[in-house]
Formats: C-alpha cells, structure tokens, sequence
C-alpha cells in the first residue's frame, strides 16, 4: 500500500508527490493527463520567480521534477471511486481499468474544466484571443478590445478587471439581466469603458485562421444577428470541478468543489484535497502548488500520528 497516493497529475498533485517523496515514505501518483490544465496553456508569465514559460515546458518541468524522486506515477488512468479506510486503516481508489490502489492517505489534486461556449471558432482560436482566466491573460490584451461572455460574478469580476487593463470592454449576458451581486454591477456602471449587452447569445467567434478579429452574437428579442469587432473574448460562464467520482464520498459545496479546511483536510479523515478541485478561492498555479504542498505536509502529520504500521 502506499503512505501518499496522490489523485491528479496537474501542479497541485505534482507539489504534493514532490513533498511527499521528500519523506521518505512511499508515495504514488494517478494521473488521466500528466500536467493537467497547463498543458493546454499557451503563455504563462505569473509564476512567481519564472517571468515568462509555457504550457507544455511547465508540464515537461513537472514531471521532470516529480522523477527526481522515487514516486510510483500512473499516468493514462482515472480513478473512478474512492472508498475511505475501515478497520485495516487503508483507503482504496478505484480506477477506470479495473485496479484498485491502497494508500493510508489520499491526496485529491483534480483539478477543474473552464465550462465552453461550444460555439464554432471557439476551440480554433483558443490562445489566439479566446481565453478563460482574466488573471492570466489580461495583460496580454493591453490597450486591446475584448468582450466577456457571462453575466455572473465571475464575468462582472472579469470585466472589471480587465476595464483597467484593456481599451474597452463588452460584456454579454444571455439573460434578459445580469446575475452578479449589486455592489459589483454598481461597480461595473460606474465605468466609462464598458458596455453591456443583455439577452445576447454568442453563436459564433471570428477571425482570419489565425487570430480571432470578432463574435457574432443573436439578439434573443429581436432575433437579429449582430456582429462585434474585438481582439479577445474572456469566457466567464463556469469553472466544474472534476469531482463527480467522488459524490457521496467527501462533503462538497453546492458547486461541486471539495470541501477542505486550512490545512488541506477533507470531510473523510485521511483524505485530503489541493488546487482548483477544492473550495480554496483563486484558481491559479502558484496557489495550486502551494495548496498541493500544504495537502502533503497534513497527510504525512496524520501519518505520524496514527498508529497504523
Ligand atoms: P489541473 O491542472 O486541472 O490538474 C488536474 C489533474 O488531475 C490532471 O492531471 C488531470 O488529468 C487529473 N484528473 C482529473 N480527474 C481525474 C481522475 N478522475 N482520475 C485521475 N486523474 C484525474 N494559471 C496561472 O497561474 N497562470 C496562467 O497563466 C494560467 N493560464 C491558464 C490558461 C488556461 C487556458 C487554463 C485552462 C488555465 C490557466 N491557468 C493559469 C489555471 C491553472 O492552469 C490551474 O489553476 C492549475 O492548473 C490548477 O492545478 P491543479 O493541479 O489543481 O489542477
């Protein structure tokens, strides 16, 4: 059995397996896709102490670092269920081909999708204007125009930060209304750079083959098409923690993240959680290696504090 099994291979679980090997103690990665998300980023410049990487070097940069130390890595395969410890104090993870793996504690590292507009342009000119993370990618659209697409608070959050950033901004909703708090579409109101479009439905991003150049969006009223010029669109309509395997197992909140407390720690002893599956705020990397870190450092002090051989 493993001391550490770690569930996800993005930048939480590899901080977490690096932490855990450092023990001593014997420590396994399961992972679908080595690297998680950051495989699919273009431009990362706001990991601290790195000015300026990419998606896939990072994701080459993690592994290499993870195989420094003597971690069991299971790549190519989901886990399916998790089943928390009973008398023999082990916990098992079910994965998709069949095998069970048992580990004294579990380290869930997940993850989370940005929900799609699955629109046509959509994934062709992903990085090359169409973009999720107003953190990462913002500055990228300096001086520019964007639309963001998502009335909620994440979109309204997004518009006004990238108000700062950007020339101008469009924000579309699909509703006849937004749906963020007050005091933030006060805020948005009291920008002169931004405009709002209600009952908008995106049906179309734009651009020469290369770069985005637009959206078309329906009008739901009229059922008018409607065409916009701009240089970026930041999707804001959903972040879905992959935790659906783990329904009925550990406590998650109403959007479906993992519950966790300070120190990493889930509903089930033994077993806990890091990075953008969990309900810690701020989706980004630097804070998933350091949730993943911190998830480690608590599972070895329950470790060294249970009784279990
Ligand atoms: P993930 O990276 O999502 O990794 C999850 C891991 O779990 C993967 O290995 C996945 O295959 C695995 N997994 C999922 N389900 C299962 C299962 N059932 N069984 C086994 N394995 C499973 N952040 C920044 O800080 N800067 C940026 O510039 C930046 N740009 C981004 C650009 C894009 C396009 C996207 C999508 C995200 C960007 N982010 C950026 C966010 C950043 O990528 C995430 O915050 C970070 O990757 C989260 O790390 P994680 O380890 O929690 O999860």
């Amino acid at each position: 059995a493993f001391d550490v099994l770690v569930v996800g291979g993005g930048p939480a679980g590899a901080a977490a397996a690096i932490y855990a090997a450092r023990k001593g103690i014997r420590t396994g990665v399961v992972a679908e896709r080595f690297g998680g998300q950051v495989l699919d980023t273009m431009g990362i410049e706001n990991l601290i102490s790195i000015p300026q990487t990419d998606g896939p070097k990072l994701a080459r940069a993690l592994e290499a670092h993870v195989a420094e130390y003597e971690v069991d890595v299971m790549n190519l395969q989901r886990a399916e269920a998790l089943e928390p410890a009973g008398d023999d104090g082990l916990a098992r993870v079910k994965l998709a081909g069949g095998a069970t793996l048992k580990a004294r504690t579990v380290i869930l590292a997940t993850g989370a999708r940005w929900r799609e507009m699955n629109v046509p342009g959509e994934r062709e000119y992903r990085g090359a204007g169409v973009a999720y993370c107003p953190h990462c990618d913002g500055p990228l659209f300096k001086g520019k125009r964007v639309a963001v697409i998502g009335g909620g608070n994440s979109g309204v959050e997004a518009a006004i930060d990238l108000a700062g950033v950007v020339a101008h901004v469009t924000l579309l909703e699909f509703d006849g209304k937004l749906r963020a708090d007050a005091v933030l579409q006060a805020k948005l109101k009291s920008l002169p750079n931004v405009s709002v479009i209600v009952n908008a439905q995106t049906t179309e991003v734009t651009g020469d083959g290369g770069k985005m150049s637009g959206l078309v969006f329906k009008d739901r009223v009229s059922g008018e098409e409607k065409q916009l010029e701009l240089e970026g669109v930041f999707v804001q309509i959903g972040l879905l923690p992959n935790t659906d395997w783990l329904k009925g197992t550990v406590a998650l909140s109403p959007r479906g993240e993992i519950e966790v407390d300070a120190r990493g720690q889930t509903s089930v002893p033994g077993v806990f959680a890091a990075g953008d599956a969990t309900t810690t705020p701020y989706k980004q990397i630097v804070i998933a290696m350091g949730e993943g870190a911190k998830a480690s450092l608590s599972a070895f002090d329950h470790l060294i504090r249970s009784s279990a051989p």
